[in-house]
Parts: structure tokens; sequence; C-alpha cells
């Protein structure tokens, strides 16, 4: 080997080393480009330079470094590579068309700049051509026979850094589709270390746990997620203690109840994926949650309603059957006053199992999409709640009744049965959660589009927590009061109903929120008064 052979090589060691350097200092693709361009330049002492590269996503040509070309000529290239045909992995086909041009170009533009030589390096990426770098020469200038050769492997490290910023913004990409992903998920996603610290938690999860994603990432599971109960055997920290995951074993099931931020119970299923490495230990585990809350509380409505209902048909039937009873007794005769006053409770409690069936109908009705209003004429809001408060009036000496209506409060064309209905549920649970008796208002006023009718009573209110649960279908609330009165929970789910079939609202506040002492709670709905 020949000392100026020896030299080269030293120096291209040199170039390579400072080339790798460059690949592992994790620059800027177009950095790593323009250094091996550098290198390739100088190698040869050079005049200039360029870099193609196919790009795989817009699917053209383009130039990606350049060295000592003047500007003007520069402008020449991206039009130079214009209309060159590009087909994905066959990239190749399009060097020789490539290279015409270039060579046209640098043959064109001696005159002012001696660019007349210019050398191809492919850059492949296994069987791909990835791009290509060019080196200029003047003319005169003499390669040794094995420049091309060396200059190769300045090309092959460009090709390595070229697929690896593509790699590594494919993985970027993909994380962020993942990412995104997690994000949006409607279920709870947690994404826990070996040891169960969080690492990501995202939004669904935020919102059903109270937890904001910065206050709980870094805690460790048990941390967030305290369970209050469990439904299922073991939780997470247990299965782990106690070996879970083994290899091939199924995701693990804990289902309990947790207390959020603010408070509230929360009913959540949690599934735990484990992700393991090729050696079989954990890397991360991925826990997918769903909140069950209402789906739990649909479940006890269902339960509560078949006792409810069963208690509130049983009551009247057995009170009919009592009364009648007694009264075909052969061995009395009852004066004609008992017999009217048994025969006025029968009366009644028919009345009450009729008023049930009604309503259970009704709540069927819905359900099937069968409900229709029946509009009357012109219907006087004030003189249903005038009867309304004499039938209550009757029946219960320990509440007052007031009203409180202006003078010429206007009619409106609605359902009158059904808002009979709903004064009635408003008065008749206004009576009923008010047990130790107290004043029943009732307040009317108007706007040029809307009659309201408010209903305030002086009882237990309404908690704060269960407030989403008191227009639900069979819903009663869990207090000593409730359990104590008759009712189905559904008084209030369809006068609800009944209020928006007539494009009305209904709504309630404790009396507290506008007075603080002030005990009880007030029920409000509002019909607008232009025809339905
Ligand atoms: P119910 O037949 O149980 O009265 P409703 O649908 O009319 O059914 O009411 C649902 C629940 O809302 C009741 O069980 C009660 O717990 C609560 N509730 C309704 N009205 C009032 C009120 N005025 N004050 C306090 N709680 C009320």
């Amino acid at each position: 080997m020949s000392t100026s052979l020896v030299d080269i090589r030293i120096r291209q060691r040199e170039y390579l080393l400072a080339i790798s350097r460059a690949l592992t200092a994790e620059l800027d693709l177009s950095d790593v480009l323009r250094i091996i361009l550098q290198a390739s330049v100088d190698f040869i002492a050079g005049r200039a330079g360029l870099v193609v590269l196919a790009d795989p996503i817009e699917k053209k040509f383009r130039v990606a470094a350049a060295l000592g070309i003047p500007s003007e000529t520069f402008r020449r290239f991206p039009v130079l590579l214009q209309g060159v045909p590009y087909e994905e992995g066959a990239e190749q086909d399009a060097l020789p068309q490539i290279d015409q041009r270039i060579h046209k170009l640098a043959e064109a533009v001696q005159i002012d700049l001696d660019l007349a030589q210019a050398i191809l390096l492919p850059m492949q990426s296994g069987d791909a051509l990835i791009g290509m770098i060019y080196v200029f020469q003047a003319e005169s200038y003499v390669f040794s026979r094995d420049a091309p050769q060396l200059l190769q492997s300045f090309a092959d490290q460009a090709a390595i850094a070229v697929r690896n910023a593509r790699l590594y913004e494919q993985v970027i990409a993909e994380k962020q589709r993942l990412d995104a992903i997690l994000e949006q998920s409607a279920d709870g996603v947690m994404i826990l270390d070996p040891q169960l610290n969080i690492k990501v938690f995202n939004q669904a999860l935020s919102h059903m746990t109270g937890w904001p994603a910065q206050g709980a990432i870094g805690l460790s599971h048990n941390e967030v997620v305290r369970w209050l109960s469990l439904r299922t055997e073991t939780d997470v920290v247990q299965a782990v203690q106690e070996g879970w995951p083994l290899p091939g074993s199924p995701p693990l099931y804990v289902e309990g109840e947790i207390r959020k931020c603010n408070g509230e119970k929360v009913s959540l299923g949690v599934t735990y994926a484990p992700v393991l490495n090729g050696r079989g230990r954990i890397t991360d585990i991925i826990a997918n949650v769903r909140d069950l809350t209402r789906y739990r509380e649909e479940q006890e409505l269902q339960k509560t309603f078949i006792s409810v209902v069963s208690h509130e048909l049983k009551t009247p039937v057995s009170i009919i059957k009592g009364y009648a009873g007694t009264m075909r007794r052969k061995d009395v005769t009852w004066p004609r006053e008992v017999m009217d006053e048994y025969l006025g409770v029968i009366e009644e409690e028919a009345d009450q199992l009729t008023d049930l069936i009604d309503n259970l109908l009704e709540a069927s009705r819905l359900q099937a999409g069968t409900f229709k209003l029946d509009l009357s004429d012109e219907v006087c809001l004030y003189s249903l709640a005038t009867n309304t408060a004499k039938k209550f009036m009757l029946q219960t000496p320990q509440h007052q009744f007031e009203l409180d209506f202006p003078e010429m409060y206007p009619e409106i064309v609605a359902d009158e049965r059904r808002l009979n209905q709903v004064l009635n549920n408003l008065v008749s649970n206004a009576i009923k959660y008010t047990p130790d008796g107290g004043t029943i208002r009732l307040t009317g006023s108007f706007t040029p589009e809307y009659v309201t009718l408010s209903v305030k009573d002086e009882g237990i209110g309404i908690p704060t927590h269960e407030r989403h649960r008191i227009f639900q279908k069979f819903s009663r609330l869990d207090n000593a009061l409730s359990r104590k009165t008759e009712g189905t929970g559904l008084g209030l789910f369809l006068s609800k109903a009944i209020v928006e079939a007539h494009n009305g609202r209904i709504w309630f506040a404790n009396n507290s929120e506008t007075n603080e002492n002030e005990p009880g709670t007030t029920f409000t709905f509002s019909i607008p008064r232009a025809a339905q």
C-alpha cells in the first residue's frame, strides 16, 4: 500500500469517527447529513456536494443538504427533481434519470463554477434506495482509484442516519397516536410500573376519581384507588404479593367502591393486564377502569322497585281485604255509619291502588315511547293549585298551605289531568318529607313566555350527593324517612316526563341555597305559554 493510500485510509477513518460521533450525539437528521456531506467533500478536496433523499411521505425526491453550491444554482435543483417519477419500493428505477439530470446541470454550470465531475454515492438500506450523495469536483481533478469505494462508506453512514431518523419519527408518531387514544378513551386508563406506581393516568380516569393526572402520576396505586369495599376477592396489591401474574394467567378483575376526592362514592370495575418482557418479567401493568356507579344504581333501583311496588300493592290490598272481611262477619250487624266509614276506607285504598297502577302504566308507556299528551283547552294552574291544596289540607292537619299567585295568572293549553298529577306529586312529597309539619307554599309567577309554579316545603331537604338521582325512575333516597313513608320513586320521574312533554322544565333547590338557615326544598316547574 502506498503512503498516500495509507494517508487516505487514516483520513477516512477520522471522518468516519466524526460521523459516528454525530450519529450517536442524536443530532437532527439534516445536521448529520450536513456533517457527512462535509466529510465526503473534504475527503476528495471537492468543491461542492449534495444529498438527495427519496421522501416516502411526500412521494418525491428532494434535496436534503447542500454544500458549496451558489444559491442561484441551488435554486435549480428542486426544478430539476420535479417530475422524476417516484414509486415506493422502486426508488432505484429513478436513479438513472436523476443522475442524468444532475450531470447535465453540473456541465451547464461549469462555465462559472467548475463542477463538471459529479460522483454519485447511492444510499442504500437493504435493497431499497433511500437517497444519494453527489460530490462535485473540477474536471481537471484526478481521483485516486479507491476514492469512490472509500467515499461509499460515508454514504452508508448517511443511509443509517436516515433510517434511524425515520424509525425515530415512526416511533414518535406511534407514541403520539397511542397517547391520544389513551387520553381520549371513554374508559379510564392508567399504566402502572411493576411496583404499582402510576405512570399514566388519562382524562376519563381523572373524571371518575376526581384526581388530576398531574396529582396522580407518581403516586402508588392504592393512594389513588382507595377501596372502601371490594366485590371481588383480592385487589391488585394483594394479587401481586401472591405472585400474579404467572405466565399465561388471565387479566385480573377487581371491582368495588372507592371514594372520590370530593367525598362521593363511585363503583369501579378495573381490569389489570400485565405487559411482560421477553424474559417473562412485568414491565408495565395496564389498568382499564369502568365506572359502574350507574349500573349498580340501576340494579339497586330494580331491587327497590320490586320491594317497594310489592309493598305498595300489598298494603292497600290487605287493608281492603281486612275491612271487607270485617263487614262480612255474620255474627255482627254493623250500623250504617260504621259501614259507610269502612266502605270509605275501601274506596280510598282502591283509589291508591288505581293511582299506583296508573303511575306504573305511565312509566311503561314512557319506556315504550307511546306516552302522548292530551292537550285540553285552557288550563288554569291557579285553580289546580287551589284544589290540590284543599284536598291535601283535609288529610294533614299539621301542615299549613299558603298560595301566592299574581292576579291575571295566565291560562295555558296543556294536559290538565297530567299537570294535576305533577302538582299532586310535588305537594304530596312536600307533605311526606316534612314529617314534623310546617308550611307548604305554592307560588305562581309568569313571564311573556312561561308560567311557573313552585312548591316550597320546610322539610328534610335533599343531600347534594343525591341530587342526580332525584328524577330517576324508582329512585328513593336512602334515608330513614323514605324507608318509613310510602312511595315508589316514580312520582318525580313521571312529573319530569310530563313537564318535558309540554316543552317545559322542572328543577329543585334546597332552600338553604338562598337562605342559609332555611330548611326544606323548593320544586319548580315552568311551562311555555305558547300553544305546544
Ligand atoms: P316517592 O314515591 O318515593 O316520593 P318521588 O319520585 O316522588 O318518589 O321522589 C323520589 C325521592 O326524592 C323520594 O323518595 C325522596 O327521597 C326524595 N324527595 C322528593 N321530594 C322531596 C322533598 N320535597 N323533600 C325531600 N326529599 C324529597
